[in-house]
């Protein structure tokens, strides 16, 4: 008999996540759409996930559907949480060229850092000790300063913080769910 699965519960209010719970379900974890107060309720989680998308519209819904308040709770408690372009944002104390929401990452993020238009690029890099892992851009933002000196930077490309991670807090830039790599997943299911 294997170890019992992950239960890992994926925001699916309004972006990209059924890439995540595509990726999670292939590396054997249950995983849950939350879209409201009862999904959250429901069962425990081990890890929750905040697809990219857009985070102000992400907010509002968060706001109004009641579930804000709940989740932030959750990750200050030290739920593990993955956190991907628009919901690196969400997480961010501090946001340039936008609002700040849940502000549960000691860190200051560039909305749009690459622009709006031409701001969407595919590279390569490291995220931590994995290597040439690929990385997709899609209006994506990046860290301009991490504030707290238990903020690990694990990723930078050119010159540019793209993935952090804070205690029970993984955030990144880019999108890791679109390519076929599925190792930044196994890590997050590792913490
Ligand atoms: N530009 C979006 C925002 O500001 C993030 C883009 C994304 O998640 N791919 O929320």
């Amino acid at each position: 008999m294997g170890e019992k699965p992950l239960t890992i519960g994926v925001l699916a209010l309004q972006g990209a996540f059924i890439e995540h719970i595509n990726v999670l379900k292939s590396l054997g974890a249950d995983v849950y759409e939350i879209r409201q107060k009862s999904d959250l309720k429901a069962r425990h989680y081990d890890g929750l996930v905040l697809p990219g998308g857009e985070s102000t519209t992400q907010s509002n819904l968060l706001k109004k559907v009641g579930l804000f308040d709940e989740i932030q709770r959750l990750i200050e408690e030290g739920m593990p949480v993955l956190a991907t372009c628009a919901g690196a944002i969400l997480l961010s104390e501090n946001v340039v060229g936008g609002e700040r929401h849940l502000a549960t990452l000691p860190v200051t993020i560039k909305r749009n850092a690459y622009g709006r238009q031409l701001g969407s690029f595919i590279t390569s890099g490291s995220f931590g000790t994995i290597e040439n892992v690929p990385m997709n851009f899609i209006r994506a933002p990046y860290f301009e300063s991490v504030n707290d000196p238990e903020v690990k930077i694990l990723s930078k490309i050119d010159d540019k913080i793209v993935a952090v991670q804070y205690k029970n807090q993984l955030a990144m830039s880019f999108h890791p769910e679109v390519s076929e790599d599925k190792r930044i997943h196994k890590y997050f299911l590792g913490i």
